[in-house]
């Protein structure tokens, strides 16, 4: 079985590396033990909710299902969950997105 077979048996398939990086390189996310069946911990991003602060996109973690928001938000908590405890894959949880990133390997990963 090709390794493309088994990552999708997985619930994920690579899709292509983000624009920037060298192009044709297969880069692969080594993390991918680290996806777990979560659920969304929060309605919003559990930690701007606990400062009343605001959010634009929100992102969840694969590994413990914290919900964070994004780069474009003030407070950028779902790549602060990633330093603060280090789980290393997170996936947009916007209505109709199924990406996903991989902060260590800086890959996207499809979730659909
Ligand atoms: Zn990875
Ligand atoms: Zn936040
Ligand atoms: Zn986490």
């Amino acid at each position: 079985m090709s390794v493309r077979k088994q990552l999708s048996r997985l619930g994920v398939a690579l899709v292509r590396i983000k624009s920037g990086l060298t192009e044709g390189a297969a880069m692969e996310c080594t993390h991918l033990d680290h996806i777990h069946k979560v659920k969304p911990s929060a309605n919003g991003c559990e930690d701007c909710l606990k400062i009343g602060s605001t959010w634009v996109h929100l992102r969840m973690c694969m590994e413990c299902g914290h919900v964070g928001c994004c780069d474009s938000s003030p407070n950028k908590h779902a790549t602060k969950h990633f330093h603060k405890v280090k789980h290393p894959i997170m996936r947009s949880i916007e209505p109709g997105e199924s990406w996903g990133w991989c902060y260590i390997d800086e890959v996207e990963l499809d979730f659909s």
